[in-house]
C-alpha cells in the first residue's frame, strides 16, 4: 500500500497531527504499514436556515453573519477514509473505498487484509 487517503473535517473533532502520529502504530503488520497518510481536511460550511446563506464555520456553532444559530452543516464534520493507492495490482491487497468513516474502521480494514 502506497497512501491512504483520508478527509478529516476541521469541525470533526479529530487532532490530524494525533492521527498521523498514531497511524504507522496502527498501521505496523498491516497492508498499509509503512503507507503515506494524505489527509484532506475541509473547512466547515453551514447553510443558514433563517436567511439562506452559506457560511464558513472556524467553531461548530459558529452563528451565521445574520445572527442565526440555526443552520444545517454542509461540510466540516467529515470522518472518512476516502481511498487508496496501491503500489502495484498483485501484491497482495485488492483496491478497496469508503471504510465506515471512522478511525477504528481504518485500523478494522488494515487488520481484517492481514
Ligand atoms: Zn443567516
Amino acid at each position: 500500500m502506497r497512501r491512504v487517503h483520508l478527509r478529516i473535517g476541521r469541525l470533526a473533532g479529530v487532532m490530524v497531527d494525533a492521527v498521523r502520529f498514531c497511524f504507522p502504530l496502527v498501521a505496523e503488520g498491516t497492508v498499509v504499514e509503512g503507507a503515506e497518510l494524505v489527509v484532506e481536511e475541509p473547512e466547515g460550511r453551514a447553510s443558514c436556515l433563517a436567511c439562506g446563506a452559506e457560511f464558513v464555520q472556524d467553531a461548530p456553532f459558529t452563528p451565521c453573519p445574520c445572527g442565526s444559530r440555526r443552520f444545517r452543516r454542509l461540510t466540516g464534520e467529515e470522518l472518512l477514509v476516502t481511498g487508496f493507492e496501491l503500489v502495484e495490482a498483485g501484491a497482495g491487497a485488492a483496491p478497496a473505498e469508503g471504510g465506515d468513516g471512522s478511525c477504528a474502521g481504518t485500523a478494522a480494514v488494515a487488520r481484517e487484509r492481514r
